[in-house]
């Protein structure tokens, strides 16, 4: 019988409960177990694909072309549980359904309510996730205790635990305990306040897992545990990890939660944990051999999670080459600026992410120039890639007047255009080309080199493309175009032969990169990155 655990949050929003249930899953799978990896979102939009980076961080794209919350790309990252639009609820999906349901007479008149209703669609999609194969599926609740709109899914997995046993489902809560620097002291109370609502809706946590900038006293483990209701062995720090996101799946194993829940849930087919991957990652991290500077210019670069997956996906090219990234974000408005221009000269790798409207696109078409007359390794990524091709059109085809009709419909080159099949959609929400897409790559090309094979498969998120009709003069200008879709109309990768390391792609491929399988694009652009500098540095290069 598949077991469930339920992550929940209390305090302060941001504590890492998505880093912190994937750390969870993480630990468990090295013990051999299936795990499912699900967040419930107490917001009312559909879901975060319209939603602004600079108020949600980067919207994570899965395969099957769901926009999801970010936590879902740590999910990926450290664990193998395969993702799918049911991996992500928000309130606004499960009213919509709810709300189709009584338009279609499902409820035969009754009045519709929260519960049962709202709270039976919520518990429909917890159990979706269990099977035969699966021991353990770990629910993320999104939110806060204490918000208004996370009450129905704290109702949901109330009931969730009575309907298939309590010795079947357990509850974890991850909680701050804050330092007061006044008094030298850590502070245990709004732990305890936060269990206390916990408690007051009809949920007593199993374990409690505290966020703290320092050691907790035994003294405060027994407090809490005494105030909360729960063993003090079941209270566990989670000490903020300084130096790497890595570190936290080994720092809650050595609070043996792992064995912890494999007890308290009787997971009898768990074995020893082998983490000995993730030991050698650590290692790489700790004693790297080489170190570059990577610039990321990007409209949200001032936003620390806008552009999550690609700096960590930066971090995996750095393990793969044992190399440690250091990340200059820079603001794309910036680089007009004399002095932003010459930090980017200096770099050993510039990378232009996706992104959407006009604000700042000059400035990443200027950085792309810097990058393709410097010589300096350059990485486009979606709308990195657009930026690329205007550049090129403009700089060496001699289109003066070039641009994407995103950012000017009447442009004399429209270089970059709507997608036909995008020309009559007025809906925002979901209505992209999105998720995975086939491209061949063309053999001999530094992208083919990167993947070792010819046919991929990446994710995709956008509504304009390359256009077709100039693409006869870009390959005769020089620009290679090393991958399409398989009809060869859609152009997915382009390359300049005549430069170290040039390649920019349509899709995203920072979506599909992990800490212990670091993509090989990014793995091939930190490599080229090092031999840049290593060439600027007089080192002799292989
Ligand atoms: N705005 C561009 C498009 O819609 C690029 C999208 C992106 O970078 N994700 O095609």
């Amino acid at each position: 019988m598949t077991k469930h655990i339920f992550v929940t949050g209390g305090v302060v929003s941001s504590l890492g409960k998505g880093l912190t249930s994937a750390s969870i899953g993480m630990l468990l799978e090295s013990r051999g177990l299936s795990v499912r990896m699900q967040k419930l979102d107490p917001y009312i939009n559909v879901d975060p694909g319209t939603m602004s980076p600079y108020q949600h961080g980067e919207v994570y794209v899965l395969d099957d072309g769901s926009e999801t919350d970010l936590d879902l790309g740590h999910y990926e990252r450290f664990t193998h549980s395969p993702l799918s639009r049911d991996s992500n609820w928000t309130t606004g999906q499960i009213y919509q359904s709810v709300i189709d349901k009584e338009r279609r007479g499902v409820y035969l008149g009754k009045t519709v309510q929260v519960i049962p209703h709202i709270t039976n669609e919520i518990k429909d999609c917890i159990r979706r996730l269990a099977s035969d194969d699966v021991d353990v599926v770990i629910t993320e609740i999104g939110g806060t205790i204490g918000d208004i709109e996370s009450l129905p899914f704290l109702e949901a997995i109330r009931q969730f635990s009575n309907d298939v046993g309590k010795e079947n489902c357990c509850f974890i809560h991850l909680t701050l305990v804050p330092y007061l620097k006044a008094a030298r002291e850590l502070k245990t109370k709004p732990t305890q306040h936060s269990v206390g609502q916990l408690r007051q809706i009809g949920i007593q946590p199993d374990f409690i897992v505290c966020r703290t900038e320092h050691p907790i006293a035994q003294e405060d483990i027994e407090k809490i545990a005494l105030f909360c209701n729960v063993r003090a062995d079941h209270v566990v720090e989670e000490l903020d990890a300084d130096f790497s996101i890595y570190e936290v799946p080994l720092s809650l194993l050595d609070h043996k939660i792992d064995q912890m829940l494999v007890d308290r849930l009787g997971l009898v087919n768990a074995k020893q944990p082998d983490l000995s991957k993730w030991h050698e990652i650590l290692n790489v991290l700790h004693k790297p051999q080489a170190e570059v500077t990577i610039a990321v210019v990007g409209k949200y670069a001032k936003h620390k999670d806008a552009y999550k997956s690609i700096y960590e996906a930066l971090d995996h090219g750095g393990i793969a080459n044992i190399a440690n990234i250091r990340i200059l974000r820079i603001q794309s408005e910036d680089v007009a600026r004399e002095e932003t221009r010459a930090l980017l000269e200096k770099v050993n790798g510039i990378l232009v992410p996706g992104g959407f409207g006009d604000r700042g696109v000059e400035g990443k078409i200027d950085a792309i120039r810097i990058a393709r007359e410097h010589k300096i390794p350059f990485f486009g990524i979606c709308l990195g890639m657009q930026c690329a091709v205007v550049e090129y059109a403009r700089n060496v085809l001699g289109m003066r007047d070039a641009n994407s009709t995103e950012f000017d419909k009447d442009v004399e080159y429209p270089v970059i255009c709507l997608m036909d099949e995008q020309r009559s959609v007025t809906d925002m929400g979901g209505t992209m080309r999105l998720g995975a897409q086939p491209t061949c790559l063309l053999a001999g090309s530094r992208a083919a080199s990167a993947y070792g094979t010819l046919d991929i498969e990446e994710r995709h998120r956008h509504r304009y493309e390359f256009n077709y009709e100039y693409r006869d003069r870009f390959i005769d200008g020089g620009l290679t175009i090393s991958g399409t879709s398989p009809d060869g109309k859609l152009v997915e990768v382009v390359e300049i032969e005549d430069h170290p390391w040039f390649v920019a792609v349509q899709y995203h491929p920072e979506f599909k990169s992990k800490p212990t399988v670091p993509h090989p694009l990014f793995r091939a652009f930190v490599a080229a990155a090092i031999r840049y500098k290593r060439a600027l540095n007089g080192v002799e290069v292989e």
